[in-house]
């Protein structure tokens, strides 16, 4: 079975320091490469990750703070020394057309691989392709900042047994999966009986803003929630002046929408010991970690 995890490249908030860098996050899921807000330095923590940038798919820039989107021009520079053969698609909001076009130009290089744009105006359902649904949500964060919702499509899968009994092999097996029947010595076998539908599983990545109900909307019933959380409870006043969030807030979206694994990140500076961020959400939500440079988390079953 093909990777289905989450690498950590950064986890920081606007200053990297010595243990954090810049935030940078990439899910591995149905042979692509969905990679959120690449922060400065992106390209090197892939080497230490041990991972090729070429699995690069999709890259999501949530909004246009330098922390968040200082890396895509060198992603892109990047992608374009390895010659990758595969379209880029990258999401981002529209009102932030200018500084995304600044960033793909900011340097001088003879690009040849395809940069395909989605600048998001409306929120919603903003792309479907044959593995995914994605959604996108605007927050509030001051600035244009995009939640994403991702889905993963649903499945038929066969139930081999049940093709055996009824001697379906090889082609009928396309064609009953087309045609939702299949006619075998005057019987009229339906596709249920045969096979069952494999629910897609759900993320949620929501970076900078300030708390809002609408998180839980985005987050419903999701594999994983990936949610910045700047600071904790005690600095609520801050969190809420700089419209960001605490550990103790996002725990809460995460146990109001019924997530399965909520991964806390984008730390402030000012915190050099981030167990206070899962204990604070663990109080509410126990299947808290926190994010670390690095580290990888598997979807959970
Ligand atoms: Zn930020
Ligand atoms: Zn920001």
């Amino acid at each position: 079975m093909s990777q289905k995890n989450l690498t950590i490249l950064g986890s920081s908030s606007q200053q990297p320091t010595r243990y954090r860098n810049h935030g940078a996050y990439l899910f591995r899921w149905l042979e692509e490469g969905l990679l959120f807000d690449p922060g400065e330095g992106t390209q090197r923590q892939f080497i230490f990750a041990n991972i090729a940038p070429t699995c690069i798919n999709r890259i999501f820039v949530s909004h246009f703070h330098g922390d968040h989107c200082l890396g895509l021009g060198s992603m892109l520079m990047r992608l374009n020394i390895d010659k990758i053969k595969h379209p880029v698609h990258v999401y981002y909001p529209a009102a932030n057309q200018k500084n995304y076009e600044y960033l793909r130009d900011g340097c001088v290089y003879y690009r040849t691989i395809e940069i395909i744009e989605h600048p998001i105006k409306e929120e919603g359902s903003v792309e479907e392709t044959d593995n995914f649904i994605i959604e996108a949500y605007f927050l509030d964060h001051g600035i244009a900042s995009i939640g994403w919702r991702i889905l993963e499509k649903d499945r038929i899968k066969f139930n081999k047994e049940k093709l055996k009994e009824n001697k379906i092999f090889n082609s009928d097996v396309r064609k009953i999966e087309k045609e939702k029947f299949l006619q075998i010595d005057n019987k009229t076998i339906k596709l249920e009986e045969v096979s069952y539908v494999k629910k897609g599983d759900i993320i949620a990545v929501i970076f900078d803003s300030r708390y809002s109900d609408k998180m839980i909307k985005i987050s419903k019933d999701a594999k994983i929630l990936l949610i910045e959380s700047t600071y904790t409870k005690e600095n609520q006043a801050l969190a809420t002046k700089y419209m960001h969030m605490t550990a103790f807030e996002a725990a809460k979206v995460a146990k109001e929408a019924n997530v399965n694994m909520l991964i806390l990140t984008h730390f402030s500076a000012r915190y050099t010991d981030l167990s206070l961020f899962e204990l604070e959400a663990k109080e509410i939500f126990e299947n808290s970690y926190v994010a670390e440079d690095l580290k990888v988390f598997n979807f959970p079953n």
